[in-house]
């Protein structure tokens, strides 16, 4: 009986099924990497969306019960008349329609898989795009555009990046006077960024902080920051979720409107949101209640960014009748791999607890590998997956994982030595060029001429003989006058101060207005064209000629590929669609054709993913965990959970590399393996290491242990050592070798602080080669230099 009922989702587990019928009230699936929490929030889509209303037990009816579904299925079976009636009953429930249902996934790449899934599901393209499967920003962007003049704006928004942002609170820091040593602009930049998150406007900003100068400071830069925002009709990345929220809250009828409209509220990876994101959350579910939330407290990475673990450990306090489900098997990785990663996790105080448990038996031990420097990591990497392509595997099931992207070069190097195809995500690193951000800024201005930052970076790009103070008068002129300096630039003539630029730039105006007329009724490509063309800016760049601008050219024509892809996507392309489209678009979220490539990225940005195979380059301490991690418990945690998300990734086989010897910005730098590898239980790895580790005891100090116990701390006895990588090597017989490793610092009496280069076995000693950091390279007996050390 069962399985006629389940058949949609009969690959499911019992607890899945529970929470893909569970559509109604609120829902939380709180569970562990690879359990099937993303699989089951779109199987819960599927169901609600079930397709016709007929007696068809296949998909459960929204709101059917498990009773319920059990009485229909006997119902169908041998329907008895008295039952009828309730049969068709719970028949006629209405299932929701497409368009009622809103799916938040953290990446656009994730959006757009949901979207595919659904698709294949339900076979019906309109349907599965009718979905409101969005990324926050996404969504909230749609949201705000229809009701952007609610926000007291005229025009279209612009969207502000990083860079720009940058750019406004410089400016606005420099009209205070504000000295950029003693305020950081990034660190004034994030503090308004996490201020935004927390919904707070510069006054409670201000008030929060009164009587501490720095702050109050910062909240004078967000007040003015703010202001130039309203000005240039500009909203940033936070405005986006804050602008959004407020809308709601200040507007009654827009929020009944859009409570009304998603019955089906979901959420995916709900660890990672913020407190703004939480409240918008809260309002959109704020009617039916029918809100699915989805996440793992060991996953939230993003505490940097403003998320807050308390929205999804809250959840049950915040919903009163909430259901939780916990799921427990792992359906992606080996026993080996989720064992290493349960047992980092582990370490964490603080968690909700929870253990996964894999069928899929073992599996290959985690391969660890330590090579004497970046090159010889980077050639193992290459060398391992070619030998895995030689037996069969494909380039697309690897991927290489690092906490940091400067680690990419010197691997993709090493891939293109070898003949590797790979493939790099590295954000938005195309968008920052210099031609695309002019681009960019064009097309914004013709969208929204209020936007004053783009304007300035383009009006005399190409060079037109509008110079900086010509500029700066008419910005002027436009503050006293209450018009915006686009508007001033277009009757530039009309003011005598401008006389000597004037022609100049009122023949930029023109040009900017033909290409405003234009846009009404040319295709966005035909536009692009026409702004190449007209602006100069192609030519000036061919007339020029170099290499630079030979690459630069190749830019803006690649530009002109995403506007060509945004065009065939959407039937209703729009400039402002295009522009808010790339405002969000990273580099991951690539469509189309996926090529057959080594997959390289952040461990951040392999959240949700996963991979046959998994290497973790660089797994040392001090780059992950980073040092600055270390100095806190919190940041180890959230170090930890960044660990754990990686570790979770792999499938298969995953492989732990690290380098003895790193160059990094510039300096050599020497390192032990990370503290995390110590955290997987020895016998799951399958390492390289002969040393041992002991330098533990040195960075985190007992408070309690003189300086002479904290030294001898260092050469820690082999049965002391735990836990350790390899045995030790055979040790002579009589006195015990010291313990000296590669990269450990080490004080000697007479040549002070240095640092172990290299350890070399010799007749029953060592030779030593150590880096002082005043007296130069030494080589050393280590059993004599153990004397001398402190
Ligand atoms: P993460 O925490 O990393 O986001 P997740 O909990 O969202 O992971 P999914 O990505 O949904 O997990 O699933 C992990 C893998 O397990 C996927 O390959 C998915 O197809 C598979 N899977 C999920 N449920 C089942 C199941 N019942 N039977 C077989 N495979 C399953
Ligand atoms: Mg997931």
């Amino acid at each position: 009986r069962r399985a006629i009922i389940e058949r949609r989702f009969s690959s499911l587990n019992e607890k899945q099924r529970e929470a893909v019928f569970a559509t109604e009230g609120p829902l939380l699936i709180l569970a562990g990497a690879g359990s099937g929490k993303t699989t089951v929030l779109i199987n819960r889509i599927i169901n609600i969306l079930r397709f016709g209303e007929g007696l068809d037990s296949s998909y459960a009816p929204a709101g059917a019960t498990e009773e319920d579904l059990l009485f229909l299925t006997e119902y169908l079976t041998a329907p008895q008349p008295e039952n009828r009636e309730h049969a068709e009953r719970l028949c006629a429930m209405h299932p929701a329609k497409p368009w009622e249902v809103i799916a938040i996934t953290f990446t656009n790449k994730a959006a757009r898989e949901l979207r595919e899934r659904l698709q294949a599901a339900l076979g019906d393209e309109e349907s599965a795009s009718a979905v409101w499967a969005y990324t926050f920003h996404t969504a909230c962007l749609r949201i705000l555009r229809r009701h952007v003049d609610l926000l007291g704006f005229e025009t279209a928004f612009t969207i502000y990046d990083e860079d720009d942002k940058k750019r406004v609170v410089t400016n606005v820091m420099k009209s205070l006077n504000l000295d950029t040593k003693t305020f950081d602009p990034r660190t004034v930049m994030s503090m308004i960024s996490r201020a935004k998150d927390k919904l707070m406007t510069p006054r409670q900003f201000r008030a929060d902080g009164a009587g501490d100068y720095f702050r109050e400071k910062v909240a004078e830069v967000y007040q003015l920051y703010e202001k130039e925002m309203k000005k240039a009709c500009a909203l940033d990345f936070d405005d986006i979720i804050m602008k959004t929220v407020l809308l709601l809250q200040s507007n009654p009828d827009v929020l009944e409107y859009y409570q009304r409209k998603f019955r089906y509220v979901l959420v995916d990876e709900y660890q990672d949101t913020n407190y703004a994101q939480y409240v918008l959350t809260s309002l959109l579910a704020g009617y039916y209640e029918n809100i699915c939330v989805v996440g793992d407290d060991d996953q939230s990475i993003y505490k940097f960014r403003g998320a807050t673990i308390t929205n999804i450990l809250e959840f049950e306090k915040q919903f009163k009748d909430a259901k939780t489900i916990r799921l427990e098997q792992n359906y992606r990785s080996t026993g080996n791999i989720l064992n290493a990663a349960n047992e980092v996790i582990r370490n964490n105080v603080g968690r909700k607890g929870k253990e996964l448990w894999t069928d899929h038996g073992d599996g290959a031990k985690i391969h660890l590998h330590r090579s004497d420097s970046q090159e010889g990591e980077a050639a193992y990497i290459a060398d391992t997956i070619r030998e895995g392509v030689e037996q069969g595997l494909r380039w697309g099931d690897f991927a290489v994982l690092y906490r940091n992207n400067v680690l990419s070069d010197n691997i993709a190097a090493a891939f293109i030595r070898a003949g590797i195809p790979y493939r790099v995500y590295k954000g938005r690193d195309f968008f920052s060029r210099a031609e695309v951000r002019d681009m960019f800024a064009y097309l914004w201005v013709l969208e929204n001429p209020a936007d004053e930052l783009r304007l300035r970076r383009i009006i005399n790009v190409p060079a037109r003989k509008i110079g900086d103070k010509s500029v700066e008068t008419a910005a002027q002129l436009a503050v006293g006058n209450g018009v915006t300096l686009y508007e001033t630039v277009c009757h530039a003539s009309d003011y005598p101060a401008l006389s000597r630029g004037a022609a100049a730039m009122e023949k930029f105006g023109e040009m900017m207005e033909n290409l405003r007329k234009q846009k009404e009724f040319l295709s966005l490509s035909e536009l692009y064209d026409g702004l190449l063309d007209q602006t100069g800016y192609l030519a000036a760049l061919e007339a020029r000629g170099g290499a630079e601008e030979q690459s630069r050219i190749e830019h803006i024509e690649e530009l002109k590929s995403y506007i060509v892809s945004y065009e065939n996507d959407h039937d209703d392309a729009s400039l402002a669609g295009f522009l808010e489209e790339m405002a969000l678009y990273t580099d991951a979220d690539q469509s189309g054709e996926e090529e057959d490539a080594v997959l390289m990225m952040t461990m951040h940005s392999a959240k949700g993913l996963e991979f046959p195979v998994v290497f973790l380059a660089g797994m040392e301490d001090g780059l992950f965990p980073g040092f600055r991690a270390m100095e806190r418990d919190e940041d180890m945690e959230e170090e930890r959970r960044l660990c754990y998300v990686a570790v979770t990734r792999a499938k298969e086989q995953l492989y732990l590399t690290c380098a003895e010897r790193r160059m990094l910005y510039g300096r050599t730098q020497y390192a032990h393996p990370s503290r995390f590898i110590d955290e997987m239980p020895r016998e799951l790895l399958d390492s390289n290491i002969v040393e041992r580790r002991m330098f533990q005891q040195v960075t985190q100090p007992d408070p309690g242990l003189s300086r002479a116990q904290v030294a001898r701390a260092r050469y820690v006895s082999p049965a002391a050592a735990a836990p350790s990588f390899a045995a030790p090597a055979a040790q002579p017989a009589g006195s015990p070798l010291p313990d000296f490793s590669a990269g450990c610092r080490v004080r000697h009496k007479a040549f002070g602080d240095g640092m172990v280069v290299s350890v070399k076995p010799m007749g029953g000693d060592a030779l030593l080669e150590i880096a002082f950091d005043q007296k130069g390279t030494k080589r050393l007996m280590a059993k004599s230099a153990a004397q001398f050390m402190e």
